[in-house]
C-alpha cells in the first residue's frame, strides 16, 4: 500500500461510509464491486470513489472492480479499525443513555468502555453493561483501559471542563454532543455532533 502521510478531511469521512457499504456486501456475500455500484448506492460519484482509492494503492482490477474483503481490510487499516478501539462516554443523562445503548451498534471494534458522571445519585448505577464511575475515577480508567476517545454528553456549561479532564488524561479525539464550542491541545481532535445547530442548518433550506 502505498504510504498516505496525509489524508484530506473529506476522504476520512468518506472512507467510514464506503466501509459501511463492503461491510455490507461481505454479509451478504458479494465479493467483488465496481466503482459504478458503490457510487450508485451510496450516492458518490463513481470517479471519486475511484480516486479516493487510488490514493491508497491500486485496488481495483479494469472490469472486474475491487475485490470486497481486500477492499474492507485495507480501509480498516487506513482508518485503525484494525486493534479494538475503546470510548468513554462523559455524562450519563437522557442522551448518554441512549448512546451507551447504541453501543451494541457501533461496529468495527469500537465500543463504549466506561461511563462517566458528575450525579452522586447516577454513580454506581448500571448502564448498558457498565457501572457508572464518578469523575475522580475518570483518569486512572481511562490510562488502564487504554481509552482514546471520548464522547461528551453533558450541559453545555460543563463541556470545557469535561473536555479539559479527558485531555489530560490522554483522550486523543472527542465527540462533542454539547451545543458548545469546545477547546482542547492541537493534537487533540474534536468533531460535533450539534443537533440543535445542524436541524438550524436545515431550516435555513425549507422553503
Ligand atoms: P437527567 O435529568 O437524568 O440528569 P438530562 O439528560 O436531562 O438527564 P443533563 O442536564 O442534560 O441531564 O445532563 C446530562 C448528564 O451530564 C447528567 O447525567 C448530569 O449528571 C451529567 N453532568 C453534568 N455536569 C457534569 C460534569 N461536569 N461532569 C460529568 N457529568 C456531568
Amino acid at each position: 500500500m502505498a504510504k498516505h502521510e496525509k489524508i484530506s478531511e473529506a476522504v476520512v469521512r468518506r472512507l467510514p461510509i464506503y466501509l459501511r457499504y463492503l461491510s455490507y456486501l461481505q454479509q451478504v456475500e458479494v465479493t467483488t464491486v465496481s466503482s459504478q455500484q458503490m457510487g450508485r448506492n451510496l450516492d458518490v460519484n463513481p470517479a471519486q470513489i475511484r480516486k479516493d482509492l487510488a490514493a491508497f494503492g491500486d485496488f481495483g482490477k479494469k472490469g472486474i472492480g475491487y475485490d470486497v474483503n481486500y477492499l474492507v481490510e485495507q480501509i480498516r487499516q487506513i482508518l485503525k479499525l484494525t486493534d479494538e478501539i475503546r470510548v468513554a462516554l462523559v455524562g450519563a443523562g437522557n442522551l448518554g443513555h441512549a448512546i451507551s445503548n447504541y453501543n451494541a451498534y457501533l461496529k468495527d471494534n469500537m465500543r463504549i468502555a466506561a461511563i462517566f458522571d458528575s450525579n452522586p445519585n447516577k454513580v454506581g448505577n448500571e448502564l448498558a453493561g457498565l457501572t457508572i464511575q464518578p469523575l475522580d475515577e475518570l483518569a486512572e480508567t481511562i490510562a488502564a483501559k487504554q481509552i482514546k476517545l471520548a464522547i461528551i454528553t453533558v450541559p453545555a456549561p460543563a463541556a470545557q471542563s469535561v473536555c479539559d479532564l479527558l485531555t489530560q488524561a490522554g483522550i486523543k479525539g472527542i465527540l462533542n454532543f454539547a451545543p458548545t464550542t469546545i477547546r482542547a491541545p492541537k493534537d487533540v481532535r474534536i468533531h460535533y455532533a450539534d443537533v440543535t445547530s445542524n436541524l438550524q442548518s436545515l431550516a435555513y433550506y425549507l422553503t
